[in-house]
């Protein structure tokens, strides 16, 4: 899903705040809404990118949505749209949403299960809720992928972690390695997301890689992190240096994804649903997406044929007047 629009960012700065442990300064993002399309108005929060931060290490977007109602299939109807230069992860609190791309996956995402979608040199993928569940809620995130990985054959993967415990929390570890427990999916940076679950008035102290940057995606409760309070919906980041994350409950039970990897150390260029290098790349992944796939002018090219979509693929919009800069 998502539609990014670079110009569309807003300029919201980074609120720093200095916690309680010692050393240690939070970055408190906060979110936007963004309209996603559909038969029914989508509203997504979105954290990342922004003006303020374009990265927790390769993590590039973070969309986060729900609890809404999802009486009927279709409440989040995304059709066939491309992906380049990335990997996008689905994770699910509550509902349920079918999957289809260009490599012949047909999957149905569940909650506590990651799919992870390696896009590489190109893909398209759908993503449409079905009728099987009463709300959908969740998160869709993407890793931009370095350089030297970019262009790798697209594919899909999928993984359920056992809940493991460390302190008050439970953590379900869906990419990377915490607390012990490993996920087997692929990595092309040093990578780590896990769901944190802590009860009211909960605490732990989470061993952390110090080389890596780390963001709490505080999905219902507001916790401290490095004694900061993180208000729900918020993104709070902790830069590269600590070895431990002091995560917090406070007085309601906490659902938050905890992100994290080592600093990416390239300039990115997004735009739509293209991660690429520069200005000239993304214009010429538009113009494939348009004249392989809306066109139909040829399908052997770099995006592929989502099978049996009932419905016709998106179409990229309008290119903005003025060149996409790098960020990172
Ligand atoms: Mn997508």
């Amino acid at each position: 899903m998502s539609n990014l629009e670079v110009d569309s960012i807003e300029t919201v700065c980074g609120d720093f705040v200095s916690g309680d442990v010692p050393g240690s300064v939070v970055e408190i993002l906060e979110p936007r809404e963004v309209p996603l399309g559909g038969p029914r108005a989508f509203t997504v929060l979105r954290t990342l990118p922004q003006r303020a931060r374009s990265l927790v290490g390769a993590w590039c977007f973070v969309d986060s949505y729900g609890p809404v109602p999802a009486d009927h299939a279709g409440t989040m109807t995304v059709p066939p749209h491309p992906h380049t230069g990335l990997q996008t992860v689905t994770w699910l609190y509550a509902g349920e949403i079918e999957h289809r791309d260009s490599v012949g996956s047909r999957a149905l995402i569940e909650p506590g299960q990651v799919n992870l979608m390696t896009a590489g040199a190109g893909i398209q993928h759908s993503e449409v809720s079905t009728a099987a569940a009463t709300e959908l809620h969740g998160a869709q995130l993407w890793i931009a992928l370095p350089d030297r990985s970019r262009h790798v054959d697209p594919f899909f993967e999928s993984f359920t972690p056992q809940p493991v415990t460390l302190g008050d929390a439970t953590l379900r570890v869906f990419i990377g390695t915490l607390a012990g427990a490993s996920s087997p999916v692929s990595a092309f940076t040093g990578l780590v997301g896990a769901q944190i679950d802590l009860p009211a008035g909960g605490r732990v102290e989470v061993p952390v890689d110090p080389t890596f940057e780390h963001a709490l995606v505080v999905d219902r409760g507001t916790p401290r992190l490095q004694g900061v309070t993180v208000p729900t919906t918020r993104l709070g980041v902790v830069p590269a240096g600590a070895a431990t994350l002091h995560i917090e409950a406070g007085d309601e039970p906490l659902r938050a994804l905890l992100i994290g990897g080592e600093p990416l150390g390239e300039q990115i260029v997004m735009w739509w649903n293209f991660v690429g290098r520069s200005h000239d790349e993304i214009v010429a992944f538009r113009e494939q997406w348009q004249s392989e796939v809306i066109a139909g002018s040829t399908t052997s090219g770099r995006f592929g044929e989502v099978a049996d979509y009932p419905g016709a693929p998106l179409p990229a919009p309008e290119l903005p007047n003025i060149r996409l800069q790098p960020r990172g």
